[in-house]
């Protein structure tokens, strides 16, 4: 008998849908012309191109043109502040958060390092940035500020229409990085219309890896990171990811047509989840906004245990998840969200992330609330800072 999988790491990646992989196929094989070139060859895989960008643009409720596909999420955001610093080379300021991904946290570190000034605002206990902090920190040299949609370790969704009207009333540009919301909550660029910038990642929404999407409004003065053909309308050189293009297209027409249905039926199983895990496993507790949150999210942490041992155990039952203190780099530290938020030492190094998709199912949730509580009981009874036992300083 097979071992049962339970993927629940949709933060980290999701499943390229059966109808993703079957739209991209034949421009990886029967397909295979340069959309620059004058023949036939060329033509078919143009025509496709074109409906992809509409696809995308109708996504975001944008123009075909303000959509420009680029080889990452992380593309997209080193793009879009790359380009507000290089339009006005007399500011010399960015706004960004505590939060971001590094992504946009790290580049904004690199440009910290190269003398630009950077303001990291501060998040409360649920991952909430304030919108008077960002008014404050804006001063005559800031060029942008560019702040998340919605945490990826927490879900935590930003006050992103206050944050972008505030940048556009102090004249600077705005851009956010909505990885972690396409295919969850609706994106409409014509509702919020002070958003200058917005990236988009295939991969975390049933398309491939490596390919991006970074929406610019009409309008917005832009220079290019990399320099080289007209690609793009010269926004981003490069000949096409054909089928990665044509996927994410694909992605965004199914994610547009089944958002409602499918942000209520995961928001179900997330909450049956949280509700179910909090009531079995006591000292747990959620991290991030209550209600302020993407739908399939969950980050909770459990006293006394660490989070790291938890996901071992949990893949030897099948089951993938993440930790929220990534020790990707060696260390034991909790994650920089989960400081920022302000999480105890003693819950953050216990923290898992559960992140569901449109694939997971009620009896994914079932065997995940089977398998786990006895999972905490038996790492807690064998934890040195077990319950009874000396916490630690
Ligand atoms: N931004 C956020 C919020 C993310 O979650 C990720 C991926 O984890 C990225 C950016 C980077 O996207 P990509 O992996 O396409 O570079």
């Amino acid at each position: 008998m097979t071992k049962r999988q339970v993927y629940v790491d949709n933060n980290a990646t999701t499943k390229v849908d059966e109808r993703v992989v079957q739209e991209m196929l034949p421009y990886l094989s029967e397909y295979y012309g340069n959309p620059s070139s004058m023949h036939v060859f060329g033509g078919q895989v143009e025509k496709k191109l074109v409906e992809a960008r509409e696809r995308v643009a109708a996504m975001l409720n944008a123009e075909p043109t303000e959509i420009v596909f680029t080889s990452c999420g992380t593309e997209s955001d080193n793009m879009a502040i790359h380009s507000a610093l290089t339009s006005s080379p007399q500011k010399r300021h960015i706004i960004t958060t505590k939060v971001e991904h590094p992504a946009v946290l790290n580049y904004c570190k690199h440009l910290s390092k190269r003398g630009y000034g950077v303001t990291f605002l501060s998040v409360d206990q649920d991952g909430m940035v304030d919108v008077d902090e960002l008014y404050d920190s804006i001063r005559e040299d800031t060029a942008i500020a560019s702040i998340m949609y919605a945490n990826n370790e927490t879900g935590t969704i930003l006050p992103l229409e206050k944050l972008s009207r505030i940048a556009s009333e102090k004249g600077i540009l705005f851009h956010t990085d909505a990885v972690q919301v396409a295919g969850k909550i609706p994106l409409d660029m014509q509702e919020i219309e002070t958003i200058d910038m917005l990236s988009l990642s295939g991969h975390k929404f049933h398309a491939p890896k490596g390919i991006g999407i970074l929406y610019i409004r009409r309008g917005t003065k832009f220079r290019p990171l990399l320099v080289g053909g007209h690609q793009e309308r010269g926004r981003r050189p490069g000949t096409e990811n054909t089928a990665s293009i044509i996927a994410i297209g694909k992605a965004a027409e199914l994610a547009q047509a089944a958002l409602k249905d499918e942000a209520t039926r995961v928001k179900a199983l997330r909450d049956r989840l949280e509700q179910g895990l909090l009531s079995t496993i006591p000292d747990s507790r959620v991290n991030g906004h209550a209600t302020q949150r993407t739908p399939n999210t969950l980050n909770i942490s459990f006293k006394y245990v660490e989070g790291e041992a938890i996901l071992l155990m949990l893949s030897e039952k099948g089951i993938a998840a993440s930790s929220g203190s990534a020790c990707t780099s060696g260390s034991l530290e909790p994650s920089h969200v989960l400081r920022a938020l302000g999480v105890p030492f003693t819950f953050s190094h216990g923290s898992l992330r559960l992140s569901l998709s449109r694939f997971n199912t009620e009896d994914d949730i079932d065997y995940i609330l089977e398998e786990l509580p006895p999972i905490i009981r038996r790492l807690r009874e064998i934890s040195p800072f077990g319950r009874n036992k000396e916490e630690p300083q």
